[in-house]
């Protein structure tokens, strides 16, 4: 599945705020958001004419860039949250959380959600047992993902488990190696920290 290859941080200030897509320099003072928090382009810090149709447009872009989705993908999760029983915006966040790739990175094994998806990518991860290579893969209830027995040695990998310090969600269980993880429960709303208003994009997609 392709995916967006371009500059990123330019993603975070068009947003005008941290997407925190690039891992560890996020959290520095090198981030291009503190230092220029206005979109980029030459009439970046032009008047902007809000509307409703850009408030819902800016909601949706922001989710698929916090998730590293493009639009067809997303537009077809949205699809399918939409058959399901339930509150259709919920459902989305939830598909978009039980990513295999994002799984990777709330391990706190992929300093980015974009690193944990090359490490699913390049065969590193298995889910029961099994290795799986796609990231957006939907794990279930119950599943055990874990990094494969080369991935273990990994310095990236060490490095991180060693140095990130990511507040684990109650729907996953680490073990003590910080190696696997279950997925004890779906998630729920509140579990969810992705800074969307989802009813928006439900709002937007519905027209
Ligand atoms: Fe976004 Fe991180 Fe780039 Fe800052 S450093 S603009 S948070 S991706």
């Amino acid at each position: 599945m392709a995916r967006y290859t371009g500059p990123v941080c330019r993603l975070c200030r068009r947003e005008r705020m941290k997407l925190y897509l690039k891992g560890a320099k996020c959290d520095t003072m090198k981030c291009p958001v503190e230092k220029r928090p206005y979109p980029p382009g030459q009439h970046g810090r032009g008047r902007i004419r809000e509307s409703e149709y850009l408030l819902q447009l800016r909601e949706k872009q922001k989710a698929r860039r916090i998730y590293g989705v493009l639009e067809k993908q997303f537009r077809n999760l949205y699809d399918e949250a939409n058959r399901q029983d339930g509150i259709t915006g919920e459902n989305l966040l939830r598909m978009l959380e039980l990513r295999l790739d994002n799984i990777a990175y709330r391990a706190g094994w992929g300093s980015s959600r974009s690193q944990g998806r090359q490490l699913v990518r390049h065969g590193h991860v298995s889910v029961n047992g099994k290795r799986v290579t796609i990231p957006s893969y939907q794990v279930r209830k119950g599943d055990v993902v874990e990094l494969r027995d080369k991935a273990r040695q990994m310095i990236v990998i060490r490095h991180n488990l060693d140095t990130i310090d990511r507040l684990m969600p109650p729907w996953l269980e680490k073990r003590d190696d910080g190696l696997g993880v279950t997925i004890r429960d779906l998630p729920l709303r509140e579990h969810i920290d992705v800074p969307v208003r989802e009813s928006l994009i439900v709002e937007l997609y519905s027209k």
